[in-house]
């Protein structure tokens, strides 16, 4: 069994090391985990951790079906208690995008996606305190929800480690090793690590790393606030989740608090994953009052608190997964761009399939992370303006 070191113990890839370590043929003993500091304190511990079907690319779609699974059975799954809520979700999208919204609910049926689509007066039965005059249809999914990204990536590492997985926080790797055209191990303060293989999960870090031994994938660094809002005096602000482009805004229920509450897009000049504002500030405010706009309630409502974090965004918003340049012992999982979360179970087993050269339970070449220099980004055929 060959020697597999996989680098970042996000959700991305804390799952890839216990799907390795399920499997029956390999001996846990062979897999070890590095960290720079520990499980899931990269920008997994920020994410919003929405699980929802509603993409515009089958094969995401897929991903994100069957991660589902996971979430909702993860106590037989992973051995440890629940971590998913329901909670259902909307998707309401720009004027004049509702064709493209019902052709895509189409395809997330057939790929086996709980969803609808649904009218404006359907939305306010569910939602009475939204506004939507502006609402023509939307995709409803009664079975999304949410999770967390700290706890799963703690629980995932957890299991593997059961398995036998090696863990290794505190060890940041300073460079990969590459020699021939292949890459044989990485460099920490404490030695070389060499490995047969070596999976690179390492998110919004994963760039400079690659450039190291001369590879440049296009990944970029894009700064997003999240706020954490008290109800706005009626009650719960809503008790569904929603990713609406009407206010370029989404949304869910935050236990104890009231709504938690993020936006489509972010800056993204200069913006440093080791050096970034540690709090919400005025993006917050603003993101806030836009939200107003679909639940009035809202504009009554105070910013309780929140979080801050980094998207690792790829040119089609899609991960990179796979080898990349000619190069042997090499799998680059990251680019994730702001869904990591919610497809980190199937990714993770995608991965240790691709790693163990075994037949794809979900086929993840479309996201092979040379697409962009080959011409070929992923282009769906009823994507929304504003994807
Ligand atoms: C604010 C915010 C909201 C989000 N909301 C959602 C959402 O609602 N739904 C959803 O699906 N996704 C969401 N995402 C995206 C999702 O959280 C991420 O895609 C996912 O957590 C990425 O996981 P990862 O394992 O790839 O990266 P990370 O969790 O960042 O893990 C990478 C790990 O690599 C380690 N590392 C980095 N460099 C080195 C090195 N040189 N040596 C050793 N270790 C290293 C880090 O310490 C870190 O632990 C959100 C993200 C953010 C920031």
């Amino acid at each position: 069994m060959p020697e597999i070191l996989i680098v970042g113990a996000g959700v991305v890839g804390a799952s890839t090391a216990f799907h390795l370590a399920a499997q029956e043929s390999v001996k846990g003993s062979s897999v070890t985990v590095l960290d720079a500091r520990h499980a899931g304190e990269g920008m997994s511990s920020r994410s919003s951790a929405l699980v929802r079907m509603h993409y515009t690319f089958d094969q995401e779609v897929r991903l994100a079906v069957d991660s589902l699974t996971y979430f909702r059975e993860w106590a037989e799954r992973i051995g440890r208690p629940p971590v998913f809520r329901e909670c259902g979700f909307i998707r309401i999208v720009g004027p004049g995008e509702e064709e493209q919204l019902r052709k895509n609910v189409e395809m997330q049926v057939a790929c086996g996606a709980e969803a609808e689509v649904i009218t404006a007066a359907d939305v306010l039965e569910l939602e009475p305190g939204w506004q939507v005059d502006d609402v023509v249809a939307a995709a409803y999914e009664p079975r999304a929800g949410y999770g967390d990204g700290a706890v799963v990536a703690g629980d995932f590492l957890a299991r593997a480690r059961e398995l036998g997985v090696g863990y290794r926080p505190n060890t940041p790797v300073r460079a990969l090793i590459e020699e021939g055209g292949r890459v044989r191990g990485v460099t920490t303060d404490d030695g070389d690590i060499l490995a047969d293989l070596v999976i690179l999960a390492t998110g919004v870090w994963t760039r400079p790393l690659l450039q190291g031994i001369g590879v440049d994938l296009p990944i970029e660094s894009e700064y997003h606030e999240v706020a954490v809002l008290r109800d706005g005096g009626n009650g719960a602000a809503s008790r569904t989740a929603c990713i609406d482009s009407g206010t370029g805004t989404y949304f869910r229920p935050e236990p104890g608090a009231g709504l938690l509450l993020g936006e489509f897009t972010g800056p993204r000049d200069g913006i440093d994953p080791d050096d970034f504002p540690q709090v919400p500030g005025d993006l917050a405010v603003e993101m806030v009052g836009r939200a107003a706009r679909r639940i009035p309630a809202l504009a009554e409502a105070g910013i309780a608190g929140g979080v801050t974090g980094v998207y690792d965004l790829t040119p089609d918003a899609r991960p990179l997964l796979g080898p990349t340049s000619g190069l042997e012992g090499l799998i680059v999982a990251a680019g994730f761009s702001g869904m990591g979360f919610k497809i980190c179970p199937a990714v993770g087993r995608a991965l240790a399939e691709l790693a163990l050269d075994r037949t794809q339970t979900i086929d993840i070449s479309a996201f092979n992370p040379d697409r962009f220099a080959e011409g070929k980004p992923i282009t769906p055929l009823y994507g929304y303006s504003d994807d």
